[in-house]
């Protein structure tokens, strides 16, 4: 048994908002949003952070980025976003798992990093919008 959450995520052994699957990454919300549709994105393959992993899976997670990115815009009527990743306990990695963090930015709302709590509900309504921008 994996004890790293988001392997478990992977597995569907932890519930979490699903936004895309493929052969290598899976991409869900991030259950303390900074803005709304703040997502994850994680290669399958488990490593504490992108360079302990293989460059295949740094480059499929990006690849899902590029894919997923604009949909998620669309469906939120977002105008941007911004990406992160923390590597490190003092660079504020939390979950040692590599991730990197999609989070839209829409006109008018202050850029902040201020995680919210939303109920599950709201987080599996945003994720349906999203999944129907999603096409592959
Ligand atoms: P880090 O600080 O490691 O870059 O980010 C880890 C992220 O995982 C945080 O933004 C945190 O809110 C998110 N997170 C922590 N636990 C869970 C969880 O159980 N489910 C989901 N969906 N996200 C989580
Ligand atoms: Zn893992």
């Amino acid at each position: 048994m994996n004890d790293c959450l988001f392997c478990n995520i992977i597995a569907g052994t932890v519930p979490a908002q699903k936004v895309y699957e493929d052969d290598t990454t899976y991409a869900f919300l991030d259950i303390g949003p900074v803005s709304k549709g703040h997502t994850l994105i994680v290669p399958k393959e488990h490593a504490v952070n992108l360079t302990e992993g293989s460059e295949a899976a740094a480059t499929a997670m990006m690849k899902t980025v590029y894919k997923i990115a604009p949909g998620i815009v669309k469906a939120l009527g977002a105008s941007g976003y911004n990406l992160g990743m923390n590597h490190g306990t003092d660079a504020g990695q939390l979950v040692f798992h590599t991730h990197v963090h999609l989070m839209p930015r829409y006109a008018g709302e202050p850029r902040t990093f201020v995680k919210s709590h939303p109920a599950q509900e709201e987080l599996a309504t945003i994720a349906e919008q999203i999944r129907k921008e999603i096409f592959f």
